[in-house]
């Protein structure tokens, strides 16, 4: 029997934590969780699920306008953004409850308070300690600021969900996740919206058509984005509005009532003591692991954001199960992240797996792709010129499907069922003899027959 506290002392009751502590808990481990600010962390509380009842409400703009085409006569209508955050709050009070009342169920001593570790096997939390045989790091990540004059004027994706109203023009900084998702929410809600990224086109990494495509997307939207651009400073205004200098190909400066900045995350290490005692950290502030989520102080685990890898829940829980069954479970196992699907709520969405274009060129010698770009039966009664692209990248020489790409309305929700095809190694014959559903968009992934392009690695 272990002398220590506990057997599992978690720091951090994000999804990566609060799985953990669960598991662990499961296999009958004696085990401790501390969070200091409130359970769920960044995905329940200011990420993934706020973020999504967003994108919901912004969404409905598109849908009052369409109805015309349909034989609806929609009066103008009205929205509350207090209304809406409101409701916000309390889902996200609702799902909190439920990740501290489920660890309370499974037997996990739930605590409030910042913890630091003293040695590799004692925690401070707020001046109380604990003694812990394993002690697992998942304390996520934060926002990234550069340092510019006025940066202080800027908000982040821990502000955006408690505006106390809604911004009337909003210069958005970024050309990632958060900044095209957040471009189409407050575009939804009826803002004037204007991007301004440093790099050539946004999403840096997905596959150039879909980055493409949601550029003239949103740009049909009457989203502005400016590439090639830098901001230079913010500067408050008297009348309370900001002056935003940017400086590139389109030097300019905008008045506006918010600037956002969504320029990446760093994981959320400062003050947890983990240098002092001996774990390394990467130049970001990431702890450092091995597959098995192992630092190196060999009792001490991290997952998720804060080793500053995949930065997604998914893989985040995944990574969480996996450290808790390898101590107390019946076998060691790590976290099989082989084929991560992701998904971008922009508007429209993005739904993606396995490798882009660009990727799979510098992987096989040879590569068919296999795309469609068309608009939904849908849009055949609106006036919108929306477009959906379904693009499938092939290994010429296996046949293998290895990336499959979709932008268009229901995105995330289609490529969830693709992702199992993908993982599970199927060919392009397999997608081929898998009977279509009719109508929808989803069956050009199995009716894609002609290939675009042959494409050769040189
Ligand atoms: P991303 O890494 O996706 O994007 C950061 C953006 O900021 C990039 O366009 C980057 O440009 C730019 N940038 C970085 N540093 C600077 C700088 N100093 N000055 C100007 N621009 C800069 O980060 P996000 O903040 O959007 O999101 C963080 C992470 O959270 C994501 O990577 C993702 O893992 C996760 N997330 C996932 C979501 C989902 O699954 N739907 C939704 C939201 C977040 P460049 O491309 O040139 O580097």
């Amino acid at each position: 029997m272990s002398t220590f506290d506990y057997q599992f002392f978690v720091v951090g009751g994000g999804s990566g934590g609060v799985r953990a502590a669960r598991i662990a808990a499961g296999f009958g481990a004696r085990v401790a969780i501390a969070e200091n600010f409130r359970y769920g962390g960044t995905c329940v509380i200011r990420g993934c699920v706020p973020k999504k009842l967003l994108v919901h409400a912004a969404h409905f703009s598109a849908d009052f306008a369409d109805a015309e085409g349909f034989g609806w006569s929609v009066p103008p209508a009205q929205f509350s953004w207090p209304k809406l955050i409101a409701g916000k709050n309390d889902q996200i009070s609702r799902l909190s409850g439920m990740y501290e009342s489920n660890l309370d169920r499974s037997g996990v001593t739930v605590l409030h308070g910042s913890a630091r570790l003293l040695d590799p096997h004692t925690v401070d939390l707020d001046g109380k300690r604990f003694s812990a045989e394993h002690i697992l790091i998942a304390t996520g990540g934060i926002p990234f600021l550069p340092s510019i004059p006025g940066i202080e004027h800027a908000i982040t994706s821990n502000e955006v969900f408690d505006l106390a109203e809604l911004p009337r023009r909003v210069l958005i900084v970024g050309g990632g996740y958060i900044a095209v998702e957040f471009a189409g929410i407050f575009r939804g809600l009826g803002a004037e919206v204007t991007m301004a990224y440093r790099g050539e086109q946004i999403l840096r990494g997905f596959d150039d058509d879909l980055r493409q495509h949601l550029h003239d997307e949103m740009v049909a939207n009457g989203i502005r984005i400016v590439l090639h651009s830098d901001v230079k400073g913010i500067e408050r205004q008297q009348d309370g509005t900001l002056s935003v200098a940017v400086s590139g190909a389109a030097a300019d400066t905008h008045n506006v009532d918010a600037v956002l900045y969504a320029t990446g995350r760093v994981p959320n290490t400062e003050g947890l003591g983990l240098a002092e005692i001996g774990v390394t950290l990467d130049k970001k502030g990431g702890v450092v692991v091995d597959a098995m989520g192992r630092s190196t102080v060999a009792n001490i685990f991290a997952v998720g954001d804060v080793t500053n890898r995949i930065a997604l829940t998914p893989v985040a829980i995944r990574e969480g199960a996996a450290v808790a069954t390898s101590l107390f479970g019946p076998a060691p196992m790590a976290a099989d992240l082989t084929t991560v699907p992701s998904a971008v709520f922009s508007q429209p969405p993005i739904g993606t797996v396995g490798m882009s274009e660009t990727e799979a060129l510098k992987h096989y010698a040879e590569i068919d792709i296999y795309r469609a770009d068309f608009r939904s039966l849908r849009h055949s009664l609106t006036a919108r010129r929306e477009r959906t692209l379904i693009k499938l990248i092939v290994d010429a020489a296996s046949q293998r499907v290895v990336g499959a790409h979709m932008i268009g309305a229901d995105a995330a929700e289609i490529i969830q069922g693709v992702a199992i095809a993908i993982r599970m190694g199927a060919t392009k014959a397999d997608f081929d003899a898998t009977v279509a559903i009719h109508p929808t968009s989803a069956e050009e992934f199995v009716t894609l027959k002609e290939k675009t392009t042959r494409k050769r690695h040189d």
